[in-house]
């Protein structure tokens, strides 16, 4: 049996219909940007995360690095966010000018509340907290710190649409959250696609000025923008796979919870979820000291698996210039050589997700 790390034909066929209903009305509408597909959407994603506004944007990144250059990040300003995360987090920051400050994760990879207040120096500006692999930090403790000591707080929510602290939905914690619909993630698109949400409105309504130029009204910019559009196909697409929110989730944690079940191998550490946190399960995480032979060991048996990340972006190439060294975040380092992120889409069979099982516990 072959099975994919990830896989999006399938979660496209659960709702083939409807997405092809809707790509054909969006072609035969005769309009393709900034129309009422995105308008319906924001309208829609708001009331999704419980927040004020929202307003799409071309990507995930670039809902981070608007987001940040909106609330006044920038050169000068540090920016505390995890170790642990995708290089996207700190291009949000970087782009700006911005400098991040690593902080090391938890136990259960999110960001480690006790360990970001050391962190806080006259620079520092705002916290980034990453919602990594669908799950939550202690949003309590991360929220009492940014008001403490009057930082920003920008939400990476890119992993995790409809996770829950405390019942409460990510995205609606800071000043901004910042999604992203590409394709692999819970709610994707079919392209790239991006959103910010925020219970501030006015500042939605600059980020639909920056993304369009810095103009709202034709052909008189107001500030120096950029060109960072979600169109109307992607958003009318993503109306569709918003009204399967619940469902979509729902199947993910029904295919975590058959893995925490079901996998019995003292060589691998499951993911450990903090009380309080509903996770949804972008990726499902374990750890293992062999990763690398765990890994080719499944290779051997036709299963995929992916390593969320290899590199941390400390150590990246690019960000040389900060100065870091291997040993610098020893606990974000012992992640990236220790992790790995198990087959996890909609869509999968009970027979895939046994047959995956079976060689994990025969390892
Ligand atoms: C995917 C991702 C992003 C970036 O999203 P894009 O739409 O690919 O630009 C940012 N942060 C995290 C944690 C992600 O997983």
């Amino acid at each position: 049996m072959e099975v994919m790390a990830g896989r999006m034909d399938r979660g496209f066929m659960q709702y083939q219909k409807e997405f092809e209903d809707k790509a054909l009305e969006v072609l035969r509408s005769g309009w393709y940007i900034l129309g009422k597909q995105l308008s319906d959407f924001e309208e829609q994603f708001a009331e999704y995360t419980h927040t004020k506004a929202c307003a799409g944007v071309g990507n995930g990144l670039d809902a981070l690095m608007i987001a940040c250059r909106m609330l006044g990040i920038g050169p000068g300003d540090e920016v505390i966010v995890q170790g642990n995360t995708y290089i996207a987090s700190v291009m949000g920051i970087t782009m700006n000018g911005a400098t991040p400050v690593f902080c090391e994760p938890g136990e259960d990879f999110q960001i480690d509340p006790s360990k970001v207040e050391a962190l806080i120096t006259p620079r520092t500006k705002a916290v980034m907290v990453v919602h990594l692999y669908g799950a939550v930090t202690d949003m309590d403790e991360i929220c009492r710190i940014c008001r403490e000591h009057g930082l920003l707080l920008v939400e990476d929510c890119a992993q995790a649409h409809g996770a829950t602290w405390k019942g409460k939905g990510i995205g609606s914690f800071g000043d901004a959250g910042c999604f992203s619909f590409y394709p692999s993630k819970n709610i994707g698109a079919f392209g790239d696609a991006g959103a910010i949400v925020s219970q501030d409105e006015a500042l939605i309504r600059k980020v639909k000025i920056f993304r369009n130029y810095g103009s709202e009204k034709r052909y008189y910019n107001q500030m120096e923008g950029t060109n960072s559009r979600l169109d109307e196909m992607q958003a009318g697409l993503l109306q569709v796979r918003l009204r399967h929110a619940e469902e979509i989730t729902r199947e993910r944690r029904a295919l975590a919870s058959v893995y925490t079940e079901g996998i019995k191998n003292p060589k691998l550490l499951l993911p450990k979820v903090r009380e309080g946190c509903d996770p949804v399960w972008h990726q499902y995480v374990v750890r293992c000291k062999e990763r690398d032979a765990l890994m080719e060991y499944l290779k051997e048996r036709g299963i995929g698996s992916i390593i969320h990340y290899p590199i941390p972006p400390h150590l990246a190439e690019c960000y040389e210039r900060l100065g870091h060294k291997r040993g610098d975040y020893p606990i974000t380092e012992h992640y990236a050589d220790t992790v790995l992120s198990l087959p996890m889409y909609n869509g999968m069979t009970p027979e895939e997700q046994a047959y995956v099982i079976d060689a994990l516990n025969r390892f």
